[in-house]
């Protein structure tokens, strides 16, 4: 068994995470039949330019039709949407997984959709840029990455065992967990530091005039890594927090409660608390490039 077990892939979204997999597909199974859906005319030109589907349409129903493997790879707003319309157009037994970066909301969305005759696997791939798009997509996005399934409880052992090879033959290591607990994991390694950079590079934007040119001109000092983060996706970002609304609300508060601490050793010119902290963080830097995750 493996990704060549697939003989018909429905992509729904063919953006930087679904075109990847494309991509992962056409070097791996040229066999395997793509269909990649989007909405726009634009995208799906890009695909058929870049030849990474046998098909594309706009109709998701129509995408899913005879597919033993559906991806889907849009925005978290999309899911219920498109769970209705592909529900009664799915094949008996066909397996469905996504690719969303909130899970909890993931399964919420598509479960009450989705029909019992085929296998729903919810994952995600924690693998990503900060850019969108067909065009941004390369098979490599997810080599040495950790995928997160978090399938339901009773999901088919077979169904799960084939969307982990389809992401480990991408390169990924694979690994299962509680919908809601990858949703806390996630909030604090992903979704906090991505508020934090939308807040911080936002707040030089309100800055007068003057200073605004200084800030481009001399981004090196740290500022230039918080605009990269906080030019990632509008939309799925917007998606991401209104969905993970109680994960990231929780750790927040904690975040300012530790800001205030700092904001007062600062203020009291308090040094050993400030380099105890500032040494701690340093390792985890550390244990991260040893895990080869930097
Ligand atoms: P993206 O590059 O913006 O692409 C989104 C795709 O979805 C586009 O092809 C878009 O088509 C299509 N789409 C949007 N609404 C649709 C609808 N109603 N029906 C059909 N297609 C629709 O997005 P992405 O970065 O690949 O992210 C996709 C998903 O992956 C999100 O749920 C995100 O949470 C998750 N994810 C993202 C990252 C990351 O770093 N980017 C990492 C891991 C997981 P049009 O172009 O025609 O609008």
């Amino acid at each position: 068994m493996s990704t060549r077990a697939f003989e018909r892939v429905a992509l729904i979204g063919v953006g930087l995470i679904g075109s990847s997999l494309a991509r992962v597909l056409r070097r791996d199974s040229p066999q395997t039949a793509i269909v990649a859906c989007a909405r726009s005319a634009e995208t799906l030109d890009t695909v058929r330019r870049l030849g990474l589907a046998d098909e594309t349409s706009n109709d998701p129903a129509a995408s899913v039709a005879g597919a033993d493997l559906v991806v889907i790879a849009t925005p978290l707003s999309a899911y219920a949407e498109i769970g209705r319309r592909i529900a009664p157009a799915l094949r008996d037994g066909a397996i469905v997984t996504d690719v969303g970066s909130v899970k909890g909301a993931a399964i919420a969305a598509l479960s009450p959709e989705l029909p019992s005759r085929i296998h729903f696997v919810p994952g995600h791939p924690v693998a990503g840029t900060e850019h969108s798009g067909p065009e941004a997509g390369f098979a490599e996005l997810f080599q040495d990455r950790w995928c997160i399934l978090t399938p339901p409880p009773g999901t088919a052992p077979e169904a799960v065992a084939k969307i982990t090879l389809l992401w480990e033959e991408a390169g990924m290591r694979v690994v299962t967990m509680e919908a809601e607990h990858h949703d806390k994991v996630l909030a604090v390694t992903s979704h906090l530091p991505h508020l934090i950079a939308y807040t911080i590079v936002g707040t030089a934007t309100e800055l007068g005039e003057d200073l605004q040119s200084e800030v481009v001109a001399f981004s090196a000092g740290g500022f230039r890594d918080f605009t990269r983060i906080a030019a990632s996706d509008p939309v799925m970002w917007r998606d991401i927090f209104l969905e993970n609304r109680e994960a990231v609300l929780e750790l927040l508060q904690r975040f300012s409660e530790d800001l205030t601490a700092l904001q007062r050793a600062i203020r009291r010119g308090d040094g050993e608390t400030l380099h105890k902290w500032f040494t701690r963080t340093r390792a985890i830097r550390r244990s991260i490039i040893e895990a080869k995750q930097a």
